[in-house]
């Protein structure tokens, strides 16, 4: 997406993948203490056998570490339940550039010492210090999961169908995600997932996860019926069964790959106030026309995220100076993030004033002076190139 985790030029790799341990987990609270190259999946299996989940999960499950994680700040699917990495890291082993061990890997709920260190690395991308191994507050497993895939009519009944579905389901609601009917049909087409729902302008995918099958499925029984009858969704499909719960987040998960087969991908990741979540893509659509293939809006709309992905047969400059500045000073002018959870690695470094104040980046840049004076780690990310 970004570069952050592309050499460029002179850097030397380091692995952490034989730091795989878990240190320790309390079965009482939930908290994990682990080393940073542990694979994600790995330890989602590790805490599911504890009746525990991890608090995140992402496409990259299978091959990310967690400390590539915390490095990333990654937000994936279950953001919207259990919130960002910033929340549910309790503590941090990192080693910085000097040698020096700063061990912060404490497990306390509860730590008002002063500054917050750990939160510095945090979404450093690596910049500021190695992390070595992770303290982290698993959340219980849910008894019962339930997905609904609907159709819905147009932009204005997704945002409607976010409302209600706050209102109607409430602590149970964990991710609410959307993607437009371009997305389902490069699914289909490439991939060859098939829509179990009619043909809508877009389609929202709904989890709950909850203690008591029989409340949850109450609740999202009726949820549902009000949708139907309300004309704020025109057609829908439950899951309570594993296999087709993994067969609708299938749909939604897999879109980037159907995206990278329809050719050269403009990639954008963007945080914008939720009720505007869509109308770039449709300005973009008029303002690119037959120069882009395809032009598609998916995410995290619980987030406030959108995935903005422009396809083209192939790369080409007049395209991109179609797409940029213009989709970072639209960000902008709605005070939206120009990079929501993918960072800024290598290739976002200079458009980051378009959603920080000099002051920040100028204050970002003496804490790299002060961590890392001869910026040896992971160098030409991050900061600006002119700062
Ligand atoms: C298929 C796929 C789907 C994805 N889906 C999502 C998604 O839904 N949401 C989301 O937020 N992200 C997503 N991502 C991006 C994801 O955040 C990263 O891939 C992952 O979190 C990075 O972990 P990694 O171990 O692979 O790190 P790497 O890719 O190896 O490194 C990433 C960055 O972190 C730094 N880093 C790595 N380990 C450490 C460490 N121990 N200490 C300090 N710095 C370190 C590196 O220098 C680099 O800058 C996805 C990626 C893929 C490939």
């Amino acid at each position: 997406m970004v570069g952050g985790s592309v050499p460029v030029f002179d850097e030397i790799i380091l692995s952490t993948a034989l730091m795989n341990q878990v240190v320790s987990f309390n079965s009482v609270s939930g908290i994990l203490v682990c080393q940073a190259g542990c694979v994600l999946e790995e330890l989602s299996r590790y805490v599911e056998e504890r009746d525990f989940i991890m608090p995140l999960d992402l496409g990259a499950k299978g091959s990310c570490h967690i400390g590539g994680n915390v490095a990333t700040n990654a937000g994936g699917l279950r953001f919207l339940r259990y919130g960002s990495l910033h929340g549910t890291v309790l503590g941090l082993e990192v080693v910085l550039a000097d040698g020096t061990i700063l061990n912060c890997l404490t497990s306390l709920r509860k730590d008002n010492t002063g500054y917050d260190l750990k939160q510095l690395f945090i979404g450093s991308e690596g910049t500021l210090g190695i992390i070595t191994a992770v303290s982290i507050l698993c959340p219980p497993k849910p008894k019962s999961v339930n997905v609904a895939f609907l159709g819905c009519p147009g932009f204005a009944e997704v945002l409607q169908t976010f409302s209600t579905s706050k209102g109607m389901l409430g602590e149970i609601l964990s991710a609410f995600e959307f993607m437009d009917a371009e997305c389902i049909q490069l699914v289909g087409h490439y991939l060859h997932l098939a829509c179990p729902v009619q043909e809508s302008p877009f389609y929202v995918l709904i989890e709950t996860s909850g203690s008591h099958a029989g409340h949850d499925a109450d609740k999202l029984g009726s949820f549902l019926e009000h949708m139907l009858g309300s004309g704020l969704v025109t057609d829908g499909t439950l899951a309570t069964d594993q296999r087709k719960i993994k067969m609708l987040w299938a749909l939604r998960e897999r879109i980037t790959e159907a995206l990278s087969l329809d050719g050269c991908v403009y990639k954008y990741d963007l945080s914008l106030p939720v009720e505007r979540l869509y109308d770039l893509v449709t300005a973009l659509r008029a303002r690119l026309g037959p120069s882009a293939k395809h032009v598609v809006g998916y995410g995290h709309l619980g987030d406030g995220n959108l995935h903005l992905n422009v396809t083209a047969e192939a790369f080409s400059t007049s395209l991109l100076a179609s797409l940029e500045p213009h989709v970072y000073e639209w960000t902008a002018a709605q005070q939206g993030s120009i990079s929501a959870e993918h960072g800024v690695g290598f290739k976002k470094r200079d458009v980051l004033g378009f959603s920080k104040p000099p002051e920040a980046l100028q204050l970002m840049c003496q804490f790299k002076t002060l961590l890392d004076p001869r910026g040896i780690l992971n160098p030409y990310k991050t900061l600006p190139s002119r700062a």
